[in-house]
């Protein structure tokens, strides 16, 4: 018999979660505004909003924990995360930061300024917002591919080389900070980047004199892919994918509650010394010294150890295949997917699942409430209120893609756990035709809506 495929890991310590009832939940619903951040975590059997800071440290990172260095200078923690970052990602500079956006803003500080145009691949909303903020604009240049879930294609997070230069012959280079390669692609469904299309933008960006910076917060998970994916790299090791893939750029923006598996921490990598050193001002400004930065030394001890368990095969393979058994067994029941499935979650293509539903009544929102209603599943979604407002017209913008994300936890949930997921999912399927409205916005922010909107059923 051969074999079937089991985690590369067992269990050291487990924490009680607590199932529901519908009433309970369609009360709790209420009281949250229809709005799935603002439900307590007990509320939730399980937990996929988000895998960003909810994965499980391994025993070894633990263990460093215990060997933090709380100095406020030069300490050894600080020494250990910059080894790592060197190591693993090759850039010789390096800024802690307390997470993903505090390294864009620090970073983004220092490059981007008002009347900017900043081209990359569907740029994740935290970005997005860093730039709009500053008044400069993000040109999604993702390629066309995409945005049809339907298409099989290996690399839909790739940057659709035309579209780039068209950006990069529009306007002059002083107008252009960088372009962003996101490593894997979030907000276009968890897609990786081929090698072959980072070498093509580094080529095209050299010409035209441009920065390219990757926004990495997966960029083990999108290793991976090129790995069991692109040809004539079957042989090479994750971590000798991940050294050619960052020699590609100028830097690198990290959000480590990522793919370095830590429940909080970030950082900026960095090649150019007077760019590290502008940046530098930023940091200490808003982070914290430059050898800390908005984290404990115990944390970037875990941080570091993080990087090295994270780019394991192994544990790379144990996490691919756990967020595929959830994809397939949607996609076999008929539920329309992102195909093919990526790297961190399954997205949920809310169009084709209710198609009778006006979008003006946010499709994917609506779906994300009924699957919590269901099965006390939690995802989110990545639709129109996400997509927030346009800057200038203050009108919704559609975005191509509504969707319901299901982004899984590093070693958090087992396969069961995605067994009965797909089981509320499938459900809610079979019972589509009943959802007939959808719900109106009372209150929302000015940007970045989706956390703190408000809303009511129609
Ligand atoms: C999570 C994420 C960020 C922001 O990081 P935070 O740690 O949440 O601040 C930026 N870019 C991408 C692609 C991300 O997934």
């Amino acid at each position: 018999m051969e074999l079937p495929f089991a985690e590369s890991y067992k269990i050291k310590m487990v924490e009680t979660i607590r199932k529901s009832s519908r009433a309970e939940r369609e009360s709790w619903i209420k009281e949250a505004k229809y709005n799935l951040f603002n439900l307590r975590s007990d509320q939730v059997f399980v937990d996929l909003l988000t895998d960003s800071g909810t994965g499980a440290m391994s025993d070894r990172q633990w263990s460093e924990m215990m060997l933090g260095d709380e100095s406020y200078a030069g300490a050894s923690s600080y020494y250990k995360m910059k080894n790592a970052i060197s190591e693993i990602t090759g850039f010789p500079y390096f800024l802690p930061t307390h997470q993903g956006r505090a390294a864009e803003n620090v970073l983004f500080s220092a490059m981007v300024k008002a009347g900017d145009k900043v081209p990359g691949n569907a740029h994740f909303d935290t970005t997005k917002g860093h730039i709009e903020f500053r008044k400069a604009t993000a040109i999604d240049c993702t390629i066309d591919e995409a945005y049809d879930t339907t298409l099989d294609h290996p690399f839909k997070g790739n940057i659709d080389l035309a579209k780039l230069e068209s950006t990069l012959r529009a306007y002059p280079a002083s107008q252009i900070p960088m372009i962003i390669i996101t490593i894997t692609c979030n907000t276009s469904g968890g897609q990786p980047v081929s090698m072959q299309n980072m070498r093509e933008v580094k080529a095209m960006a050299d010409k035209y004199g441009i920065k390219v910076i990757f926004d990495a917060a997966r960029f083990a998970e999108n290793a991976y892919f090129i790995k069991t994916r692109e040809k004539g790299y079957e042989d090479t090791t994750i971590r000798e994918i991940v050294r050619e893939m960052f020699s590609y750029g100028d830097g690198m923006t990290m959000s480590s509650k990522k793919d370095a598996i830590v429940n909080m921490g970030g950082f900026i990598g960095l090649r150019d010394p007077e760019l590290f050193r502008q940046a530098s001002v930023f940091n200490i400004m808003f982070e914290g010294y430059i050898t800390y930065g908005g984290m404990s030394g115990r944390d970037m001890n875990a941080l570091a150890q993080g990087l090295y368990d994270g780019t394991e095969f192994d544990y790379l393979e144990t996490r691919i295949n756990q967020v595929a058994l959830l994809g397939k067994l949607l996609h076999e029941g008929g539920v329309p997917v992102q195909y093919p499935f990526g790297g961190h979650a399954i997205f949920v293509d809310a169009k084709r699942f209710l198609p009778h539903l006006p979008r003006e009544q946010y499709i994917a929102q609506t779906l994300a409430l009924e699957f919590y209603i269901e099965g006390g599943v939690r995802g989110v979604e990545i639709g129109t209120i996400m997509a927030d407002r346009d800057p200038v017209t203050r009108e919704d913008r559609y975005p191509g893609l509504e969707m319901v994300r299901f982004a899984i936890p590093r070693r958090v949930y087992s396969d069961n756990h995605m067994r009965y997921v797909a089981a509320t999912i499938l459900n809610v399927f079979a019972r589509r035709n009943t959802i007939k409205t959808g719900y109106r916005i009372v209150a929302e922010a000015p940007i970045l809506r989706h956390f703190t909107v408000a809303l009511e059923k129609i």
